[in-house]
């Protein structure tokens, strides 16, 4: 593993629980400690339930309550509220947290299962055999085998570098000042988001968690971070009582939008940002980077241990790499409309943002329409037609089983399933016990596991007119059985 990244982390401890060695190396010999992400949805989340963090996590983040878009008054103009309870996935649908603290969490329970980040350590080579390293202290050269490398090295990836692999422009390139504050009390806020809608200085204001806020600002051409960061006590005004914050830190980011033209040569793969890279209008930049780490971890261990041909790798950019360019598009979409134009343009564009915007309430109209359905194959069959659940994922409602109330996943278990409102067919029941699946059904006997949901299930299941799915580890819908 190319990078102790969140990425990198989690796909780490993925492949971990799934019975493979792994060994994470970086450059720095601790984490990366500028602001960067601060929203996580609930289908990211559910990655992290699979490594067992979830509870960590929800310690150190809390739901969203909405989004507000403000005028260049600051007056709000729109409000969209936002259930904070869990949704689709199990977990609430917006999750706010700072980064680092998230970083934190992964690199102890990863490092729990397969020793600490070999930190200090940059990579300068690869091939099918394993990565040449050097060590940044000493300079010492070393060679590391391995049976596959997972290039999760970030905007500026060597690995993609190393396989000849080219960034694909979508267009949008914004600069922002990005500022991470404490503040005792800023004098109530309502627990949501707030976007300012104005073309002149475009910002974000939100509360993180405790006592810990995030401010972000565009910055116009001819501005400097530094110039611009002198003027944060005018600019922090609105939102804090004055000499109330302490600046905890202030970078300028390049927003960009681009995706890798190539993310595997035979075993050297890309996952997270060095696949891809999204504007943070949307919130979805690590959660795209949590989701690639999901769709490929099982299929890798799969390949090493034998148990598939190398094939199933060609479906990782196959399904991932659709979704992310449709993400990625709505959140340049979504920051166009927030930021450009004067005038009418600006007026007319701003009940579109409001459908749109990046976290509470938002990200889920954001992405509606865009979320990719994973094409056809060997590992999706789509040929039953009357079904349109085959490479969709399922939901993640909570269900009784044994007495006890927990959220599916945790019964269905680390590989793969058969989860049955009624019998499965005998082509999906052979396919089952090929792939050694565990059986749970939503009422009967027979099964490795009876549970009862709130109806989320049947109804799912009766939407997509299936009586049964096998789902894949990472429960997407591989094949059904046809319901009446
Ligand atoms: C201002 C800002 C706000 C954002 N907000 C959000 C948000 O709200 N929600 C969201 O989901 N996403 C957001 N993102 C995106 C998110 O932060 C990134 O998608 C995420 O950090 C990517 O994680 P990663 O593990 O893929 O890469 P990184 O976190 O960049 O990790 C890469 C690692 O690889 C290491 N490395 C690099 N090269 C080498 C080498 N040659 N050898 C060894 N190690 C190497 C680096 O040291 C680093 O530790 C935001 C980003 C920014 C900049």
């Amino acid at each position: 593993m190319v990078g102790a990244g969140p990425t990198g982390l989690t796909v780490a401890g993925l492949l971990a629980r799934l019975g493979v060695s792994v060994t994470v190396l970086d450059r720095y010999p601790q984490p990366y400690p500028r602001p960067r992400a601060v929203h996580l949805d609930g289908e990211a989340v559910r990655v992290l339930q699979r490594l067992g963090v979830h509870e960590r996590f929800a310690a150190i983040s809390r739901p969203a309550t909405g989004l507000r878009l403000l005028d260049a008054s600051l007056r709000p103009f729109a409000t969209f509220r936002r259930d904070t309870g869990p949704g689709r996935h199990g977990h609430p649908d917006a999750n706010l947290f700072d980064q680092p603290d998230l970083e934190a969490v992964l690199r102890e329970a990863v490092g729990r299962e397969i020793g600490p980040v070999r930190g200090g350590v940059e990579v300068t080579g690869v091939d099918a055999g394993g990565v040449v390293t050097r060590h940044t202290a000493t300079g010492r050269v070393e060679r590391i085998p391995a049976a596959a490398v997972l290039g999760c090295d970030g905007a500026d990836s060597t690995v993609r570098s190393l396989i000849g692999s080219r960034m694909r422009e979508l267009g949008f390139t914004q600069r922002w000042l990005v500022v991470d504050l404490r503040c005792p009390d800023a004098g109530g806020t309502w627990g949501g988001v707030d976007q300012v809608c104005d073309p002149r200085r475009a910002a974000t204001f939100m509360h993180l968690v405790g006592d810990r806020y995030r401010v972000e600002f565009r910055m116009h051409d001819g501005e400097t971070d530094a110039g611009l960061a002198a003027r944060l006590p005018a600019l922090l005004a609105p939102w804090f009582p004055p000499g109330a914050p302490t600046v905890l830190r202030s970078a300028g980011y390049t927003f960009r939008a681009q995706v890798a033209d190539r993310w595997r040569a035979g075993r050297v793969l890309l996952v997270g940002d060095a696949a891809h890279l999204m504007p943070p209008f949307v919130g979805q930049g690590l959660g795209a980077g949590l989701g690639d780490a999901h769709n490929l971890a099982w299929k890798l261990a799969t390949v090493l241990a034998g148990r598939a041909d190398e094939s199933l790798l060609d479906t990782y950019q196959a399904e991932r790499a659709p979704h992310v360019e449709a993400t990625t598009r709505t959140a340049v979409r979504v920051g166009r409309a927030m930021t450009g134009g004067n005038g009418l343009l600006a007026a007319v564009r701003r009940p579109v943002v409001g459908g749109l915007l990046r976290l509470p309430g938002a990200e889920a109209r954001a992405l509606s329409g865009t979320t990719t359905r994973h094409p056809p194959g060997r590992w999706v069959d789509r040929r039953t037609r009357r079904s349109d659940l085959p490479g969709t994922v399922c939901p993640q409602p909570f269900v009784d089983v044994d007495g006890r109330r927990v959220r599916l996943d945790d019964v269905l278990g680390p590989g793969f399933s058969l989860l049955c409102a009624a019998p499965a067919d005998g082509a999906l029941a052979r396919r089952a016990r090929a792939v050694g699946a565990r059986t749970v059904a939503l009422a009967g006997s027979g099964a490795d596991r009876v549970v009862t949901d709130d109806g989320t299930l049947r109804e799912w299941l009766a939407g997509g007119r299936a009586a049964a799915v096998l789902l894949r580890p990472d429960r997407v819908v591989m094949g059904v059985t046809p319901g009446r």
